[in-house]
């Protein structure tokens, strides 16, 4: 195993460790347009994407995300750039690994692949398997310490992410779902429940497992989603990166409700639940990583 991802290991048992914030928002702010890919500014602005990086560890970030949540052929296809899956992941792992240096992990980003899988879908597991393998085989050759599975719904395709990361020799994979309130609960856009969900990855080898995102949960649901994480974990350590409240559109704008302040307040709620790993998704800002690192310091 890469010394750094066997220090990663250890030191996760020592200590809570901080996450980074969102990319995409961030991009975008640098005038990525929405909807555009940014993983194509892995090639055609990198300077952007190491500012992105840059921030997050001067934030306070233990863990830099690589800017490849869009990296499956599948994705970069809907781009008409399915043939640059290698070189853009790439890419965005050597900027990250540049900016980490000795002082952060990097975690090379996995989102879905953006369709169904078959039965309920008509994309074959085999395809969807190796473009997943192909992100993680160039994730790892660039620099990632673990690779990050993450924004998932389905838990067939989520095991699938996690086997191919195994398989590319990944020395430790995270893989977290995105959640949403329902009458019966917390359950993926699939219908699963965290115990069902937490149970598919483990079983496919993911040794951290988690929740990001979630448009409709607040801190609130988050804090009673951990738990449930963490009794579905079975002792592996848990990562809970919610987004900055729910996005609303304000004058033609995506907005995000919580202020840097109220998101970092809810850092240590998530560690007496019992996660191990906190940071932020969509609408999380460096200041956002920032005000959660001097909590969590503090
Ligand atoms: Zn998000």
């Amino acid at each position: 195993m890469n010394p750094r991802t066997a220090a990663l290991g250890q030191e996760l048992s020592k200590r809570p460790l901080l996450g980074d914030g969102a990319t995409g928002t961030q991009l975008q702010a640098m005038g990525l347009a929405p909807g555009a890919c940014g993983e194509l500014w892995n090639t055609e602005h990198p300077d952007r994407v190491r500012r992105v990086n840059q921030l997050y560890l001067e934030a306070g970030s233990d863990l830099l995300t690589t800017n490849t949540f869009g990296g499956t052929s599948f994705v970069l296809e809907s781009h008409g750039v399915a043939g640059r899956g290698r070189e853009l992941n790439l890419a965005g792992a050597r900027l990250a690994r540049e900016i980490a240096g000795d002082r952060a992990w990097v975690l090379g980003d996995i989102g879905p692949f953006g369709g169904m899988l078959e039965p309920l879908g008509e994309t074959p597991s085999e395809a969807v398997a190796a473009a997943f393998r192909e992100q993680a085989e160039a994730l790892i050759e660039g620099g990632a310490d673990a690779i990050l599975v993450e924004t998932m719904s389905d838990p067939a395709e989520a095991a699938l992410a996690v086997r191919a990361a195994k398989g590319a020799g990944a020395g430790l994979v995270l893989a977290t779902y995105t959640f949403q309130k329902t009458a019966v609960g917390y359950r993926t856009m699939m219908g699963t429940n965290a115990g069902d969900a937490v149970a598919a990855v483990i079983a496919a080898g993911a040794e951290v497992v988690g929740a990001n995102c979630g448009t409709e949960l607040s801190l609130e649901d988050y804090e009673r989603l951990t738990a449930e994480l963490v009794a579905a974990a079975a002792g592996r350590p848990v990562i809970v990166q919610p987004n900055a409240g729910a996005p609303r559109l304000v004058e033609g704008r995506i907005c995000y409700a919580e202020s840097a302040g109220e998101f970092a307040a809810a850092a240590p709620r998530f560690l007496l639940a019992g996660a191990r790993l906190v940071g932020g998704c969509c609408g999380s800002t460096p200041a956002h990583i920032a005000a959660m690192a001097a909590i969590l310091k503090s």
